[in-house]
């Protein structure tokens, strides 16, 4: 608005300055007829000509001296008014969306300690030597050492890659940026650049700063799969900032995944994130560490090695969340010491409010452990008991188990035809899940089967079985018929 006012300035200011040269021009012309012709000068036209230059020149003089006041009162037309405001306002909104962009990008000074991060001890260790560069930098640049440009925590979630970042920044005493790669895709192409351009130009401002994405597989995937123009103008972004700047400028981008094998390769090359720093699920001694940093305040009366050993397959973040619901019933009940009816009440909570979250139990861990120890024993290659590195089952079945989980798919259309006398097309559903199950068996489990003659050779079993049980079957209908369902008592 401020900026128009000045345009409007100046348009009248050029006006004022032709009208009144235009006039004296004019005025001397006329002086010059007046003296070179004398007395032979007629008619009145002249003396109107130049009473009107004369009156023309003053209202230029007039208007000048007046400009400012004529700017406010000197209407626009409509039109022109709302074009104008049209323009302005598209300007201001542009501008006003891009302060947001801006604004959102924020650094934030971290309170986290390495002494608020317990276990995972290897990424601790290889993260201080981070925080002593940034602390000490003229300990490592006299040696022509610089700072590695990216550190790329690998790992599933809720181990602590997000906390480890804020731990460096923390020890560190630098400004922290979070952002999360999801935050980069925009809908529009250039967007995304264009945030990842002021994020870096922010943190350059504020070096010695650290760079936190979250995610990095939202905006680094490999390119070229699903093509994405927004998405591939961010990571081409993000490829020419990391290059752009030195290992001594002082800042350093930590970014987290859970997906390396998604990343483009062109993010893992040297320059870029050439450091990569591997989570994993805590193990048995990081869990014990977790568990007592959790509980280092608080009072407690139930087995503590116990729930160690149960909480395996837990992530940090559920240990945390654990002993948190715990207190929660503590504080219910009234009491100041957590017992072990508070970690049961949590426990059922975890397990049951979030199922990827699995507790084995000691059949299953047995089993495990005779699965990872043959192989062991046949490679002569080290390995641990849990491997987390691809999605662990939920749970281990025996081939008997499956073949009877099988024929549990099977079994409806089974008993149509025995009490019915002839096949029917109901819950495609279950036989479709029996027909998958039995093919994975064969070529994911390499369960010695074939799923082709497995259903047949099933059916025909389970014919034998329930042609047994007709009664049984009779009963539970007429009690589903009256009830709608059929409870533990009735079985
Ligand atoms: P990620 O970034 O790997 O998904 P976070 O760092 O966000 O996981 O962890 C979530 C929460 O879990 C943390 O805020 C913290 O409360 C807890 N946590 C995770 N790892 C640890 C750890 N090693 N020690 C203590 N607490 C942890």
């Amino acid at each position: 608005m401020k900026r128009n006012r000045e345009n409007n300035k100046d348009a009248l200011e050029k006006n004022f300055k032709l009208m009144s040269i235009s006039a004296i021009i004019l005025l001397v012309l006329l002086g010059y007829i007046f003296f070179s012709n004398g007395q032979q000068v007629e008619g009145k036209s002249y003396y109107i000509g130049i009473i009107f230059l004369v009156v023309l020149l003053f209202i230029a003089y007039l208007g000048r001296f007046l400009r400012k006041k004529l700017i406010k009162k000197v209407p626009f037309s409509k039109f022109a008014k709302q074009m104008q405001d049209l323009t302005e306002n598209k300007e201001d909104n542009q501008n006003s969306e891009n302060m947001k962009e801006l604004e959102n990008i924020q650094a934030v000074e971290s309170e986290i300690k390495f002494c608020d991060i317990a276990g995972i001890s290897g990424a601790k260790d290889e993260l201080l030597e981070l925080v002593d560069f940034l602390n000490n930098p003229k300990k490592y640049t006299k040696f022509g050492v610089s700072l590695p440009k990216g550190v790329l925590l690998v790992g599933p979630p809720g181990v602590g890659k997000t906390l480890i970042a804020r731990a460096v920044a923390g020890e560190a005493s630098v400004p922290f940026f979070y952002q999360s790669g999801a935050s980069f895709v925009h809908i529009y192409v250039g967007m995304g650049a264009k945030r990842v351009k002021e994020l870096f130009l922010k943190a350059r401002l504020s070096a010695p700063s650290i760079i936190f994405i979250d995610e990095i597989d939202a905006i680094g995937k490999e390119r070229g799969v699903k093509a994405n123009d927004e998405r591939e103008a961010t990571l081409n972004e993000l490829l020419t900032q990391m290059d752009g700047f030195e290992g001594s400028s002082g800042v350093m981008v930590i970014a987290a995944t859970n997906k390396i094998e998604m990343l483009d390769s062109a993010l893992l090359r040297a320059g870029r994130f050439d450091r990569r720093v591997f989570i994993d699920l805590p193990n048995r001694f990081d869990r014990e560490e977790i568990l007592k940093l959790y509980l280092k305040k608080h009072k407690y009366d139930f087995d503590f090695e116990k729930l160690v050993s149960q909480s395996a397959g837990f992530n940090s973040a559920a240990l945390a969340t654990l002993i948190n619901e715990a207190l929660l019933n503590m504080i219910k009940r009234n009491a100041k010491i957590i017992s072990s009816e508070d970690i049961e009440t949590a426990k059922q909570k975890i397990e049951f409010g979030k199922r990827e979250k699995m507790i084995f139990s000691k059949e299953q861990k047995e089993l495990i452990a005779i699965y990872q120890a043959s192989k062991a024993c046949y490679t002569k290659k080290p390995l641990k008991l849990f491997d987390y590195s691809k999605d662990a089952d939920i749970e281990y079945l025996s081939k008997t188990k499956l073949l009877s989980v099988l024929k549990g798919y099977l079994s409806g259309g089974v008993g149509i035809s025995l009490l019915m006398g002839e096949e029917y097309a109901i819950n495609s559903n279950d036989f479709k899940k029996a027909f998958e199950l039995a093919k994975k068996l064969q070529r994911e489990y390499n369960i010695s089967i074939s799923y082709r003659e497995i259903l047949p050779k099933l059916q025909k079993e389970l014919t034998k079985e329930l042609e047994k049980k007709l009664d049984v079957i009779k009963k539970y209908k007429e009690i589903l018929l009256k009830n709608e369902e059929l409870k533990e008592g009735d079985l």
